[in-house]
């Protein structure tokens, strides 16, 4: 018998509708590429939105097909995720980190029709403009005084100016959930880069999910600053949350530097933010030198690489910012896992409660996930056994888009689960820990090593900047771990004395067989780092030393 409730798709646009509603004053602000503080508020932001709507209209962008973006966070580029997905066609966010032929392979597969850029991107849209072979107008994301004098692209639009040329007349379309709705591409390390389409219904699903107190615990009383860029897997979904609870929302624009964070967290009175450690490292660097403290900032959600220990206890201890450590993939919208803890974790010592917070957490509503071995046989949930993770949801892709590279699910017990490529246990209170990716595991002598953990030991050594661990090729052993550092400006450490620290804090045979000192790491598009490229430089160093 079918429940007798209404069917009521869930779009997108109800978000943005139900934000210009009920907080159609709350305050959305941005730091501008102009380098100039921008206010806005949700009700202009959603006329504005619909103005957009009509232009991108009247550019010829039918429902389906898709326009990107290149674009920092700010409140343009959320205009445009309403006035795209809204209006049902699909918002296609590139990430401008990537190399120029990437952006242009990616854009062809993709076949983006209009490409919306932040005047920063203007060089990079010089040289892939000639170049692209579906985009049919480029729109810089400013006003009449701002647009550049000359410029060799053609086709290239003013923002204000279609929007001041739109209706704000537009009534959000309704159609089928199911609808996609933005896609992003992953980053892969190997391979051509494949697209994640998400659609309303997994969006809306995942909102919903990412705002719980056991989750990024968003509310109204918030004031949400988002450090992980729109375009990487939709700022984890803040741009949406924000709407559905109606928190304020703070935009940094392309100033991710300690220092401008800093100044907006305490002139803006931010209460959340979210982003890689990466960042946080930044930050943390330019809170000590200058003996600043949060005044406002209560807790900061940490994901998209695993958070050190050492970087929490200092968040937590010293300046009271409570750490949520988070998991997830562009493939899962992103959110899988949330490290809240249970109230009797609450009451552990704080020692105990750290190396829970250590996990990447607990599955939020939605996400079924297992671990298994070689075999595919499930192991147990005893914090122990580790195996690859397999997860399933109505947010996590189903195949790539265009469908490339096959069917990516392995099917158990007569469904179909999504292969993360993360290593993890899971214990018995159901915490998730990561240990490796799957191609990143140092494999010794037949027995696992994780090099995350290694990396977390390092990272607590206050001579330490930066830490990477690899698997490097040895000729009893197959692989051990080595060791690459960034050290602290002036740090007088040596690898002696690093290899001494992993003393008594794990197994002997554990410790790294060498350390290398590096002046940097290299990071990838999103952030995080690239072990295959240390790989490369360092792989057979302990080969070397042996022979
Ligand atoms: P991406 O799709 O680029 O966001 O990358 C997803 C991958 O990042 C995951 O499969 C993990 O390997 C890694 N990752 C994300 N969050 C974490 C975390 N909290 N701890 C460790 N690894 C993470």
């Amino acid at each position: 018998m079918l429940g007798s409730m209404m069917q009521q798709p869930l779009l997108v646009s109800s978000l943005l509708k139900h934000a210009e509603r009920h907080h159609g004053s709350q305050e959305i602000v941005s730091r501008r590429v102009e380098g100039d503080i921008h206010r806005t508020t949700y009700r202009e932001l959603a006329e504005r939105a619909r103005r957009m709507a009509n232009a991108v209209a009247a550019l010829g962008l039918v429902r389906g097909q898709r326009a990107a973006t290149l674009a920092w966070n700010g409140y343009r580029h959320m205009e445009l995720y309403y006035a795209v997905s809204g209006s049902g066609a699909v918002l296609h966010t590139l990430n401008p980190r990537l190399h120029p032929d990437q952006v242009v392979w990616i854009a062809d597969h993709a076949e983006d029709q209009i490409l919306f850029f932040d005047l920063t991107f203007l060089p990079l849209i010089e040289v892939i403009a000639p170049r692209v072979t579906t985009i049919k107008a480029f729109v810089a994301m400013t006003d009449r005084a701002h647009m550049p004098a000359s410029s060799t692209v053609a086709n290239l639009l003013c923002y204000e100016d279609l929007l001041e040329a739109a209706s704000p007349d537009f009534t959000w379309p309704e159609f089928d959930e199911n609808t996609a709705s933005s896609l992003c591409y992953t980053s892969g390390t190997t391979g051509n880069p494949k697209g994640a389409l998400y659609s309303h219904r997994s969006t809306v699903l995942h909102t919903y999910a990412a705002a719980l107190p056991d989750a990024m615990d968003c509310s109204a009383r918030d004031t949400i600053l988002p450090v992980v860029p729109m375009f990487h897997v939709n700022a984890w979904g803040l741009p949406y949350v924000a709407c559905m609870v109606g928190a304020k929302l703070v935009f940094p624009g392309p100033f991710l530097d300690g220092k401008h964070l800093h100044e907006l967290f305490e002139t803006e009175g931010v209460t959340l933010s979210a982003g890689v450690p990466t960042v946080w490292q930044g930050l943390l660097a330019h809170v000590e030198a200058n003996n600043l403290t949060f005044s406002t900032m209560r807790r900061t959600v940490i994901g998209g690489a695993a958070c050190p220990p050492a970087m929490m206890r200092t968040f937590q201890e010293r300046y009271d910012v409570n750490v949520l450590h988070a998991w997830g993939m562009t493939e899962i919208s992103p959110l899988g896992t949330a490290c809240a803890l249970k109230p009797r974790q609450l009451a552990l010592p704080a020692q105990e409660r750290l190396a829970i917070q250590a996990k990447q957490g607990r599955a939020v509503f939605g996400v079924d996930m297992k671990i298994v071995d070689e075999e595919g046989q499930a192991l147990p949930h005893d914090g122990k056994a580790s195996g690859e993770l397999l997860v399933r949801g109505p947010w996590i892709i189903r195949d790539y888009f265009r469908g490339e590279g096959g069917d990516p699910l392995v099917q158990q017990d007569g469904v179909g689960w999504f292969p993360t490529g993360d290593v993890a246990t899971i214990d018995a209170d159901g915490f998730m820990q990561i240990t490796d990716r799957s191609k990143d595991v140092i494999k010794s002598g037949g027995e696992w090593i994780s090099s995350i953990e290694l990396e977390n030991i390092a990272m607590a050594h206050p001579g330490v900047a930066m830490a990477a661990c690899i698997a490097a090729q040895h000729p009893k052993w197959d692989e051990r771990p080595l060791l690459v550092v960034v050290k602290k400006p002036d740090a007088p450490l040596t690898r002696d004395e690093l290899i001494a620290f992993y003393e008594g804090r794990i197994a002997k045979w554990w410790t790294p067989d060498d350390v290398v000192f590096v002046d940097a790491i290299p990071l990838g598009a999103t952030g995080k780092v690239q072990k295959n490229k240390l790989r490369e430089q360092f792989g057979d160093l302990l080969v070397a030393v042996a022979g």
